[in-house]
């Protein structure tokens, strides 16, 4: 995704990273599945790299590409393993509206805030104080 359009007219751009406005989203549903993944990435690597066994390691990782280094490749699959499960949410900086991707889907869903202005609701500090009426 690098543009989606807002109905509020605003164009919400995706095209570098650390946006204050984007967040990634991990559903209930199938953050066990994804973490049960991830154990099994890594319970092999680390079962060989307690034992020392550098082949181990190698046979470990062998289904990965040669041309990287074992950091690399693990940090390959894990990154997949993650995109294949995660959604994006936006928050529009013009009306606050959060836009949610669907699940397997490129498709965008909108959800309008009750009131106020923008809100860097997905920015890691919001630097605005907790309004829970
Ligand atoms: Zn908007």
């Amino acid at each position: 995704m690098s543009k989606l359009g807002c109905r509020c007219g605003h164009v919400i751009t995706d095209q570098t990273d650390s946006l204050p406005y984007k967040a990634s989203l991990l559903r209930d549903e199938v953050d066990n599945e994804f973490w049960d993944e991830v154990h099994r990435e890594l319970k092999p690597l680390v079962e060989s790299a307690e034992s020392g066994d550098k082949a181990a390691i190698a046979d470990a990782l062998g289904q990965f590409s040669p041309s990287l280094s074992a950091a690399d490749k693990l940090q390959d699959r894990i990154s997949s393993l993650y995109i294949q499960r995660m959604s994006t949410a936006y928050e529009c900086q013009n009306c606050r509206r959060l836009w949610v991707q669907k699940q397997n889907s490129e498709k965008f869903v909108s959800y309008v805030p009750e009131e106020g202005t923008y809100g860097a609701i997905l920015a890691a500090a919001s630097g605005e104080s907790e309004n829970l009426d």
